[in-house]
């Protein structure tokens, strides 16, 4: 297994889900075997996508080195680059988040699928291959790595909701499964939450457009699948786990799990399989 770059340069435009301005992104091919970010708002200061700048705000992900040079709202991206093996870019970005565009990964994968996905030669790739269980946990949340024969994720989630209640969804992550199943899962937000985030000066990007709202008893838009939040959370697991820049062939079960507890998974990950 060798990494893998973009056969060309793509674009993608669209709103910061935060800062509600209009974002530029062009993902170069690179021969480097890590992604990169350089943001031109920030005298093209680079951001390399390490453990070392993971971090998590207001329950988002977000690559941080200072308070100038970070970038928020990777998953998504980094999820489609995971279904890719996408391990060597150089984004170039005029602002400290990604896109949202619809809120899900589907338009990345859309670009994704327009060009092709190479090998580098001579510049192979380890996996994280699971030897044996990993558990990481707090509270009433927790994500379980154990061994298998290729790439699982499943997630559960449960609400106090009457709508959300419990949801559940398992794939073995190959391009077409993810394209199909998680791609299209879009962030989701209570409405009661948004309110408040709004009241905040967050999330002046949000709207219907980019993400599925849930209402006291009823969806506000209309959901794409039964589990839409159950996806959506399995395509934010795979997406904070891409950090590692490494496939991982185990299944991986998240339960409840957010940003922080992912982030300290791809931690405990990378201590142990060095
Ligand atoms: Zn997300």
């Amino acid at each position: 297994m060798n990494h893998k770059t973009i056969s060309k340069s793509i674009e993608f435009k669209g709103i910061g889900i935060h800062s509600g301005k209009e974002i530029t992104m062009t993902c170069n091919p690179s021969t480097s075997g890590s992604i990169t970010i350089i943001n031109s708002k920030d005298n093209n200061a680079t951001l390399p996508l390490t453990l070392d700048t993971l971090a998590e705000s207001h329950k988002r992900a977000t690559l941080f080195k200072n308070e100038f040079t970070y970038l928020s709202t990777p998953e998504h991206f980094l999820s489609a680059c995971a279904a890719y093996s996408i391990t060597s870019l150089d984004i170039h970005i005029n602002g400290n988040e990604m896109p949202i565009l619809d809120g899900s990964s589907i338009e990345f994968c859309k670009i994704f699928e327009s060009v092709n996905i190479q090998e580098i030669p001579d510049k192979p790739l380890s996996p994280i291959i699971i030897n044996s269980p990993l558990t990481i946990w707090y509270e009433d949340t927790c994500i379980i790595a154990t061994p298998a024969a290729t790439s699982i994720f499943s997630y559960f989630l449960s609400y106090d909701h009457p709508l959300i209640k419990s949801q559940s969804h398992t794939i073995e992550l190959t391009k077409s499964t993810y394209m199909n199943d998680i791609a299209p899962a879009r962030t989701y937000g209570f409405k009661h939450e948004v309110d408040h985030l709004i009241k905040q000066g967050l999330a002046k990007g949000g709207s219907l457009d980019n993400a599925l709202i849930i209402g006291d008893d009823n969806y506000i838009n209309e959901p794409r699948f039964t589990n839409e939040c159950a996806r959506h959370k399995l395509l934010d697991l795979i997406g904070d786990s891409w950090v590692l820049n490494r496939p991982i062939i185990g299944h991986i079960i998240g339960i409840k799990s957010g940003h922080h507890l992912n982030h300290l998974f791809t931690k405990a990950l990378a201590t142990n399989y060095s």
